[in-house]
């Protein structure tokens, strides 16, 4: 039995994101403004004393974790900080001109008219790698306790189910599962009320929500993955505080899929694309969709001459409202993208994100003011949230990603009788249901068992070769393999700890995953981490795991369609380096 240390704490955020920071900082001020309002008389509750508040973040800085386009919508930012821009929040543009492309493999067309939930001008291009480091900065000025390097990896019970805080990581653990003389153990951090922004997929989210049933009655949630990369250009390819959105190429009718690119100061560009992660042909790779965006000859044009400088990939919660979990239980609370706030029809989620952690800092006070962290106060979390903006925003796009789950022409089709009617029209359409994207995968069908043969016979880095992708070419210009996009990643684990990538049965891989799906995994790994081997023990094909090229995007966790893959926290301060994306 490991003897842990417990340390009691008032309040304990996971995961050091947008929504947690907002939550955290605003938790401060509306603490101080509760205990004014209770001097004054105005309300008659407790007043509430120093809290103990922690964030615990399993990367190795706040904001090494964090990846988004970004575009940020300034409303709840200005509503947490007013004087957000004097107090030094770092903005890399302020958009000037909106863009919207329909693209083919050889052309396209610049959209005479912007669709409305595409309309940025005004709003700011940020890194919100850096914003969250700045936000860190303004937590810790404030008196919050912030761990780098503390990955969460268990939540803590009592008997009757309530959460009671978190179990971190431990340390010093060799590949063999032996303890290292560095050994440490986790310790366990006990609070009155645990905040869940782990973004999307969040391990401790994943838990609570199915121990606590907090699913139940809701549709089941969909993602996408998000690939970019930052690119110097030459000065005059591309304005600073331009924004482009692209549809159609590389992706088909059937597949969700969109790109971006945003023009930064200093000539660099933030060039990504989104694949659905409910995209039916086993054979996409949403890494090679990316690449394959780069190659049209209009986006090729704003790249032309430059140098790819960082990459990094993460996935989204797409569904939006329909999909959102129950966002609280017992000493627990949900914030941000595990909670499935972000509007997929704008692409964005770091001000719904905010919000939301607001939100739960106001529930917060509550439960303090009343002493009573049970399900009974930490409820009013949802009733505040379908009181605030986030229901009118997300609301009205509820069947947003439901509708493209039919295909693009569909989706299309209605959001545009969306927009006619002022998003009237939704009320009058029949709930468009989520499938989860795993089930939706379809099974390698009679044309296709040459390829799937062929499939079995390659690694993660030439695979492309021999998929519908073949016409990819990896010129490391223009366009780059993943290992060498991983490199750029700044990614690092300790190679000497368990991996962090639990596949349940290794078996179902060189059996029955190689026969039907042509072992996705290769494929919608978007950092070269699977990799179907021959065994020299037993002559057969199995899985390797190339666990330190992870970048923790949780598409594995998501995408597989055996959902026998578990990623589960590695050793604090391993994973990607995402400073400045
Ligand atoms: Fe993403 Fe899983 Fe690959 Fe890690 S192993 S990069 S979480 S798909």
């Amino acid at each position: 039995m490991t003897e842990r240390e417990q340390i009691p704490m008032d309040v304990v955020f996971v995961g050091a994101g947008p929504a947690n920071l907002a939550a955290a900082l605003h938790l401060k001020k509306e603490i101080a403004r509760h205990n004014e309002l209770v001097d004054k008389g105005v309300r008659h509750t407790a007043k509430i004393g120093e809290l103990e508040i922690a964030i615990v973040e399993k990367g190795s800085f706040v904001g090494a974790h964090i990846l988004s386009g970004a575009v940020m919508d300034p409303i709840a930012i200005r509503e947490l900080m007013p004087d957000f821009i004097a107090e030094g929040c770092p903005v890399d543009a302020v958009v000037t001109e909106d863009a919207f492309w329909y693209l083919t493999a050889k052309g396209g067309i610049n959209a005479p008219i912007i669709p409305p939930p595409l309309k940025n001008k005004g709003k700011y291009i940020v890194s919100l790698s850096k914003v969250c480091e700045w936000l860190g900065e303004k937590c810790e000025a404030a008196g919050i306790n912030i761990f780098p390097e503390f990955p969460a990896a268990e939540v803590l019970y009592d008997e009757n189910n309530a959460v009671i805080g978190i179990r971190t990581g431990d340390k010093g653990i060799d590949k063999e599962g032996k303890r290292k003389p560095n050994y440490e153990p986790g310790v366990d951090l006990l609070a009155k009320v645990v905040v869940l922004g782990e973004g999307s997929r969040g391990s401790l989210a994943k838990q609570v929500t199915h121990r606590l049933g907090l699913n139940e009655g809701r549709e089941p949630q969909v993602f996408s993955l998000g690939v970019k990369e930052l690119w110097e250009v030459p000065a005059g390819n591309f304005d600073e505080g331009k924004v482009v959105h692209t549809l159609g190429f590389p992706s088909d009718a059937q597949t969700y899929g969109g790109g971006w690119i945003y023009g930064l100061k200093n000539n660099v560009v933030s060039i990504g694309y989104v694949t659905g992660l409910d995209y039916k042909d086993p054979l996409i790779d949403p890494h090679a969709e990316f690449q394959k965006l780069k190659t049209n000859p209009m986006v090729a044009k704003v790249l032309a001459g430059g140098k790819m400088i960082k990459y990094g990939a993460k996935t989204i919660n797409a569904g939006g409202w329909y999909t959102m979990p129950q966002l609280y239980a017992d000493g627990v609370l949900l914030v941000g993208d595990c909670a499935s706030f972000l509007n997929g029809q704008r692409i964005k989620g770091i001000h719904t994100a905010m919000k939301s952690g607001m939100l739960a800092a106001e529930t917060i006070v509550d439960a303090f003011a009343h002493d009573d962290f049970t399900s009974e106060t930490l409820s009013n979390y949802e009733h505040k949230v379908t009181e605030s903006w986030i229901y009118d925003e997300l609301h009205a796009v509820r069947n947003f990603h439901g509708a493209f789950q039919k295909g693009r022409w569909s989706a299309l089709v209605n959001t545009g009788l969306q927009f006619l009617t002022g998003g009237l029209a939704w009320g009058f359409m029949p709930k468009e249901h989520h499938v989860a994207g795993y089930e939706r995968m379809e099974q390698l069908n009679g044309d296709r068992p040459a390829i799937s043969g062929e499939l079995n016979g390659v690694g993660p880095t030439d695979h492309l070769k021999t998929t519908r992708y073949q016409d990819v070419p990896f010129d490391k210009e223009l366009t780059f393999d993943k290992v060498t996009d991983v490199f750029y990643g700044a990614v690092a684990h300790d190679e000497d700890q368990p991996s962090h990538l639990h596949v349940l049965d290794t078996n179902i891989c060189s059996t029955r995953c190689a026969e039907e799906y042509g072992n996705p995994c290769q494929r919608f790994c978007p950092a070269a981490v699977y990799e179907m081997e021959e065994s020299p023990v037993t002559g057969r094909r199995e899985l390797k795991i190339n666990f330190s090229n992870c970048v923790h995007c949780k598409t594995c966790d998501i995408a597989d369609p055996y959902q026998i893959i578990n990623w589960v926290t590695p050793e604090g301060g391993g994973g990607p380096n995402y400073k400045g994306m």
